[in-house]
């Protein structure tokens, strides 16, 4: 009798305390909250979390702390929604075999390879999307294979949101995707039967939504994108009556008016063949449609497949590291006539086609924005060049110098992403009963866009993340890095792996160089020498030595070996011995 009575105290017990880590609250407090619904600073507030939802807002003097509670005080900092890249694909790594139907380098690197890759790979993307505050991500365009994987990071608190869709429905299907089929990025529709079948098929993966990808290859753009309108129809209307948006892809001001005309419900990308009228302007605003601009993917692709890499600090250091390492592969793949064709491409008429483009993307975006359609930020990261979670930071950029303000951009990111997937009233904002998906900020973002990257915290599904601690830092990722950075000429990402007293020895035990300031210094050279470019060989990885053959091309004709064995230490490049 006595022992039973003991067991349910000790059970209650364990009850309890159960009880109370599922009830603990979270209380962040005297912070700034971001108002991005109606573009207002709330400062000296107090913000409460309880599991993944905010249970309440209001001012700090209001809100009165319990005596266990978790707090954290965002004195001086700013809390704001978690962001929303409203347009990646994770099918796509980023790097330079990723779109054979762009570059075929498949003698190379068999697709097959790559895509194992990236469902390999998709858990690092996920963690680096939550790293950087991007809570949200939206794939409008995957694979039946990528849907099922995207159940299983339904309930992990280091992977964003995802929204995804099941293959693209489409006019045209390019002949290397052909007959993958669960890895299929695409289903082509010949009629309308076909339309509505495709939508069918999905149904038991549970797309988040439908995507349409609206080719037109005829010479006469408005002839042919009136032609294949049928199939879209059928797309829409089949897809509206299970209750799921539609996402379409349409470049052009003709087909995008007609996805829109006939239900459309997010346009996936700006316009970019002319500068928009007002009533395409007030079309998008009356339908209440969604649009995602893109901005960089087309330069992007451009600047990497002309060799004119343009990477910034945020890529070398935040991004994928091998994925980076392979769009520099072009400078020694031994094929080098498809290589050199584009290379030569995007210095001439195909560089000033993609500039007038550009150009005429930008404009429409501001236009669209100002005129007050829906903008949400996505980049399309995925595609060649255009890296999964860096790609945001540059994205932001872009919209900046087309002459959005600090509070459209914040509410593009945030709310309007939530909107593009129709699920404003469960996340994108900071009220009472939505997701607690947030990133309290050292400083204010309004200040600068650079401001987004200064993170004191994530909290994502109501688990708090501090800066670093979701991606695991690796001896190879170390080396990679200053290898991509050295191949881009970027002094500073460079440097960034090496610790501040590394040493450079000439092996066995001559130290040339000690510390980061020498080796500044010395390495000028790699900002001073355009075709500067180092080909590792062979690679050994061992614990935390990593043993490079490097061949280094770019001084002169001739070609210079070596072997560098690296040795980390505490997460940085500790020592590196040459052998010559
Ligand atoms: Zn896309």
């Amino acid at each position: 009798m006595k022992s039973t009575c003991m067991k349910t105290i000790a059970l209650t017990g364990v009850l309890l305390l159960v009880a109370a880590s599922l009830f603990a609250q979270t209380y962040i407090t005297n912070t700034t909250v971001v108002d991005v619904e109606k573009m207002k600073l709330l400062p000296a507030h107090t913000v409460v979390v309880m599991n993944d939802r905010i249970t309440a807002v209001g001012p700090s003097q209001k809100i009165k702390v319990p005596q266990n509670a978790q707090v954290i005080d965002g004195t001086g900092k700013y809390l704001m929604p978690g962001l929303v890249d409203a347009h990646v694909h994770f099918f796509q790594s980023g790097g330079i075999y990723t779109r054979p139907d762009v570059i075929d380098l498949r003698k190379h690197r068999p697709y097959d390879k790559e895509i194992e890759w990236t469902h390999r790979n998709m858990e690092d993307f996920l963690r680096r999307y939550t790293q950087a505050g991007i809570t949200t991500v939206v794939d409008v365009g995957s694979t039946i294979n990528f849907l099922q994987q995207r159940d299983s990071f339904q309930r992990k608190a280091y992977s964003p949101a995802i929204y995804m869709t099941g293959p693209l429905l489409t006019t045209w299907e390019p002949q290397v995707y052909r007959n993958l089929k669960n890895d299929e990025p695409f289903f082509e529709m010949k009629t309308e039967e076909d339309a509505r079948k495709y939508v069918q098929q999905q149904l038991p993966y549970k797309p988040d939504f439908i995507k349409i990808w609206y080719i037109v290859l005829d010479q006469n753009t408005e002839a042919g994108a009136k032609k294949l309108l049928p199939l879209v129809k059928a797309v829409i209307d089949e897809a509206h009556k299970h209750n799921l948006r539609v996402a379409v892809h349409a470049t052009e001001r003709i087909t995008a008016q007609l996805a829109v005309e006939n239900g459309c419900d997010f346009l996936v990308h700006g316009i970019d063949d002319e500068v928009i009228k007002d009533d395409f302007v007030q079309l998008l605003k009356k339908k209440s449609v969604v649009l995602c601009p893109t901005l960089v993917v087309g330069p992007n692709y451009g600047e990497t497949l002309g060799q004119q890499y343009k990477l910034s600090y945020t890529d070398y250091t935040t991004a994928n590291a091998t994925v980076i390492g392979s769009l520099f592969d072009l400078r020694h793949l031994p094929d080098t006539s498809i290589v050199n064709r584009y290379k030569r491409a995007f210095a001439g008429p195909a560089l000033a086609r993609s500039r007038m483009a550009d150009s005429i993307l930008r404009i429409n975006t501001k236009k669209l924005a100002d005129g007050g359609v829906l903008i949400a930020t996505g980049t399309d990261a995925g595609n060649i060049g255009t890296m999964h979670t860096s790609s945001y930071f540059e994205e932001l950029s872009a919209m900046r110098e087309s002459g959005l303000s600090p509070w459209q951009l914040l509410q593009f990111s945030t709310i309007n992403g939530a909107r593009a997937v129709g699920k404003d009233s469960v996340f994108g904002s900071i009220r009472q009963g939505k997701l607690a998906d947030l990133l309290l900020l050292n400083a204010n973002p309004l200040d600068s866009i650079a401001n987004l990257q200064n993170i004191a915290m994530v909290i994502n599904k109501g688990t708090v993340h501090t800066p670093g601690s979701l991606v695991k830092e690796t001896p190879l990722a170390l080396v990679q890095r200053q290898l991509n950075a050295y191949n881009g000429h970027d002094l500073e990402a460079f440097l960034e792996p090496y610790a501040e007293d590394v040493e450079i020895y000439q092996f066995p035990d001559k130290l040339q160089m000690k510390g980061k300031d020498a080796m500044r210094k010395t390495y000028q050279f790699i900002t001073q020498t355009p075709g500067l470019h180092c080909e590792v060989t062979e690679r050994i990885v061992q614990g935390n030595i990593v043993i490079d053959h490097e061949s280094v091309s770019g001084f002169g004709n001739r070609k210079v070996s070596a072997v560098a064995i690296y040795h980390i230490e505490n997460n940085k490049i500790k020592r590196v011995y040459f052998v010559q």
